[in-house]
């Protein structure tokens, strides 16, 4: 008798309840782009805090291409267990479902929400070589001369930006693709592309450091990280655009390990020190009800029905 109690102790010391235990090693965070961009860096701040509060090292692993689908492709058939989770945004988990029919797994279905994370307004921005010094300038400047700007692919937060302002203004240029905003933003500051709609958590130090010049952010109020930048309404043209950002899981991932995800990504935004430097970066923060793993489900659903009439409309498809 007593033997086996001894023995039957031993077993429930080495096998805690399933997701007590975990996390028991490393876990890779997908990020659907190239490293210094506006993703990358989220990621970075977030990953490195999360990680304290979970007792584990979170790694970064960049998968970029095709405005994040690759990565979410990646994401939706790793093991779902919780060693591998995803952040991406507004154009990798809404917009790509609607413009890319073929992705093979439902980008909105198929993956799990864990947390919604901040939103970034963005800035319109044009390499210093460009003459323009207002929003109007820089639209007239457009439609006189043949430009190129930089996105981060079709799909992505910055392509998103640019439809929204070629709406708006009537000024098109020519869509250059790259990995990712970090290095499309270095060609932008050596003026090997003109103009940019870019997160401002990518754009804003650049145009501090007066490396770029940045015209109007994508806000209805001035953001408090950058009251000198009008918002695109005042300079002119009503564009309002905001990239929420989120972490998923892959579908099937333990409801309790979703919730300890949930927790840790929660601590960390409520973290002072990340607070503060969000802020600076011109992020929006949720709230922890907001971050809640349902309340971002809901939320991604009704962005999604929001979003697809309007990427309907502009007629953009990938097959
Ligand atoms: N957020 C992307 C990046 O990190 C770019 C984009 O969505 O435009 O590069």
């Amino acid at each position: 008798m007593r033997r086996t109690a001894i023995a039957l102790l031993a077993v429930t010391a080495a096998a805690p309840a399933f997701g007590q235990a975990y996390p028991t090693k490393p876990i890779s965070l997908i990020v659907p782009f190239a490293a210094g961009g506006p993703t990358d860096l989220l990621a970075r701040i977030l990953g490195e805090r999360m990680g304290r509060e979970l007792g584990q090292q979170i790694i970064i692993e960049n998968v970029t291409g095709a405005a994040g689908t690759i990565a979410m492709t990646k994401l939706a058939r790793a093991t779902p267990d919780g060693y591998t989770i995803g952040i991406g945004h507004l154009g990798t988990n809404v917009v790509n479902g609607v413009i890319y029919t073929k992705l093979g797994f439902d980008l909105i279905g198929d993956l799990e929400p864990i947390a919604r994370l901040p939103a970034n307004p963005m800035l319109i921005v044009s390499s210093n070589q460009v003459p323009a010094k207002t929003l109007k300038e820089l639209v007239e400047y457009l439609k006189a001369n043949q430009v190129s700007g930089g996105t981060a692919g079709m799909g992505s937060g910055s392509h998103i930006g640019s439809l929204a302002f070629n709406a708006a203004t009537g000024a098109t240029y020519q869509l250059v693709p790259y990995r990712g905003t970090g290095p499309a933003m270095q060609d932008l500051i050596a003026n090997q592309i003109q103009v940019m709609v870019d997160q401002s958590s990518n754009s804003l130090p650049q145009a501090q450091g007066g490396k770029i010049r940045a015209y109007a952010v994508t806000s209805a109020k001035r953001s408090s990280a950058m009251p000198d930048i009008p918002t695109a309404a005042e300079a002119g043209y009503p564009i309002e655009v905001s990239i929420w950002n989120g972490l998923w899981a892959p579908k099937g991932t333990p409801k309790a390990i979703v919730d300890k995800l949930n927790a840790a990504a929660s601590a960390a935004m409520q973290d002072p020190a990340i607070r503060k430097r969000m802020e600076e970066l011109g992020q929006d923060l949720p709230t922890v009800e907001e971050m809640k793993p349902a309340a971002f489900a809901a939320f991604q659903k009704a962005e999604f029905a929001k979003w697809k009439p309007i990427i309907e409309k502009a007629g953009v498809k990938i097959e």
